[in-house]
């Protein structure tokens, strides 16, 4: 549609946690709605080369693409609300920039020059950031800045935006600054300063904001936009609220009622349009007004963080639009489920799902939900951890192998159920070796999940080291546990299912990073179909 793609910068201040990754999402929705190509970038000022090392505890769920790489969660927003694929470049940290740059140094490319913070530093993110433009897919490019201005992590990146917008000219850049208008009860107002404190940061790096974001919990009055446009050198119309939501799926309305997608366009110097959400709203309308409502347990080892399950939650959603039923998700400490109170905390719930998760902490009281569901015929998906979970439950109480294990948990175990990949047997590094990204599965026609995929070869994305072992497939077959999906290539055992249950099913790979508002996974949407099933049943 357009010749140069064009740049949008999102840059956050006075707070962290305001929701630059919506807001982006949100604009590059209603862009996308006027026929603009678009994708979204997430720009990280840590020093760890990607998120995959990171616990849930500092940075929440990491997020996998298609082609394996390990991301912020904020990527997840993007493909949810764009429903087009992210992919390793879409997520650059400082890690990645540093081991670049130094890789290059050790290959002698700098020359005999001093490497240093600018250029080389600021050149590589300049060509991070336009890898995407120069690919040809996209009309516009939006990239998140991570982190706050100030801080001085994000210096280099301010840096790099500052030069860009100088070499890409005017009319091709656009700099929208994400703020927080606190309200203070005391004094029973709305304050500015802190925005104007947060502008001024900004501009002592070079770069002045072409459009103010500003979150808030109260509506902003005309006077106070009046007041932010003046002090901070914006047009008043390019002073935007940003009001608290009771939905992150309300904020493209939000947005377009402010008018952001039409002062980035005229900024941009791009056509602008009416948006067509009709799809959107019809979800957003859909998920507002559910006839009916299950409850679903998440048993982790997380969930007291709204963010370590980010997906999942999200594929509820989708899932519980798509069948006017409000999913009310439940969260399960493992760590504090036991035989003794398992009836008390699971008895009432419609479904069950046994979350993903890595290491010991939790896992006895996952295999006690899954012996729990599994015995009363509650509707039960289990995913990567949560299916290798019900394959070591059946093991020990069906097969009556006691001492079942998954050699993750247990290097000695005498019946390794769960077994370490063949592929993985020589990798010592942690960061990025797990087997990652997209893989084929074969679904065996008999299956629940033949029927909800009506399809028989699927696609789907895993981050795990760990494998049913198919040494054990015929004992388990023959007592009624069935692999029921296979990697065409390794025969690696994909999914298993119990088909004497109404609804069980364990998944070795993430469904929930695939489920979006145009295509809610239906996975997702089968279960929550069986829990309302079980609900009106019981
Ligand atoms: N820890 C398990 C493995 O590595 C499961 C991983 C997961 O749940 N993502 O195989």
């Amino acid at each position: 549609m357009t010749t140069n793609p064009k740049y949008i910068f999102v840059t956050g201040g006075v707070s962290s946690s305001l929701g630059k990754g919506i807001i982006a999402a949100s604009l590059a929705k209603l862009l996308q709605s006027q026929g603009y190509r678009i994708t979204i970038q997430k720009l990280d000022p840590y020093i760890n080369i990607d998120p995959g090392t990171l616990n849930p505890y500092e940075h929440g769920e990491c997020y996998v693409t298609d082609d394996g790489a390990e991301t912020d969660l904020d990527l997840g927003h993007y493909e949810r609300f764009l429903n087009v694929p992210t992919s390793q470049a879409n997520n650059v940290t400082t890690g990645r920039i540093y081991q670049s740059v130094i890789d290059k140094e050790r290959r002698g490319e700098f020359l005999g020059k001093t490497v240093q913070v600018i250029p080389h530093i600021t050149d590589e993110i300049k060509r991070r950031i336009q890898i995407l433009g120069n690919s040809g897919d996209y009309d516009i490019v939006i990239t998140e800045i991570g982190g706050t201005v100030g801080d001085i992590e994000s210096l280099p990146y301010i840096e790099a935006v500052r030069q860009l917008e100088w070499d890409l000219g005017e009319h091709n850049t656009c700099v929208i600054h994400l703020t927080l208008v606190p309200y203070l009860s005391a004094a029973g107002e709305l304050k500015t300063k802190p925005t104007q404190h947060s502008v001024k940061t900004l501009m002592e790096s070079g770069v002045q904001a072409d459009i103010l974001v500003c979150r808030t919990e109260h509506p902003l009055s005309e006077g106070l936009k009046t007041k932010l446009a003046r002090f901070c050198n914006v047009k008043k119309e390019a002073v935007i609220e940003s009001i608290d939501a009771s939905t992150i799926y309300d904020v493209p309305n939000l947005m377009l009622h402010e008018g952001l997608d039409k002062v980035v366009l005229n900024q941009l110097q791009l056509k602008s349009d009416v948006p067509n959400l009709e799809r959107w709203n019809e979800f957003v309308k859909r998920h507002k007004n559910p006839k009916s409502e299950v409850t679903i347990g998440l048993i982790g080892k997380y969930v007291e963080l709204q963010d370590s399950y980010k997906s999942i939650l999200e594929a509820f959603i989708h899932a519980g639009a798509e069948k006017e039923v409000k999913v009310i998700v439940e969260p399960i400490h493992s760590e504090y489920l036991s035989e003794s109170n398992i009836e008390f905390k699971l008895g009432h719930l419609d479904g069950v799902l046994v979350a993903p998760g890595f290491g010991e902490r939790g896992i006895e009281g996952k295999i006690d939900a899954v012996k729990f569901v599994r015995e009363n015929n509650i509707p039960f998906l289990g995913i990567c951890l949560g299916m290798q979970m019900a394959v070591i439950e059946y093991a020990r109480n069906v097969l009556n192998l006691k001492d079942a294990n998954s050699v993750e948990m247990d290097e000695k175990t005498p019946n390794p159920v769960i077994n370490l990949m063949e592929s993985q047997k020589n990798v010592v590094n942690k960061g990025g070796t797990m087997r990652l990204g997209t893989w084929d599965c074969k679904l065996e026609t008999k299956g629940i999940a033949h029927k909800v995929y009506q399809s028989e070869m699927i696609t789907e994305r895993h981050r795990h080291r760990f494998e049913f072992n198919s040494a054990y497939k015929a004992q388990f077959e023959n007592a009624g546990l069935i692999p029921t999906g296979f990697n065409p290539d390794t025969g690696l055992v994909e999914i298993v299912e119990i088909p004497e249950n109404d609804w069980f099913v364990g998944v070795q790979y993430h469904p929930e990073y695939k489920s979006t508002v145009s295509n809610p996974h239906p996975l997702f949407v089968a279960f929550v179909s069986a829990a309302l099933k079980y609900k009106k049943k019981k």
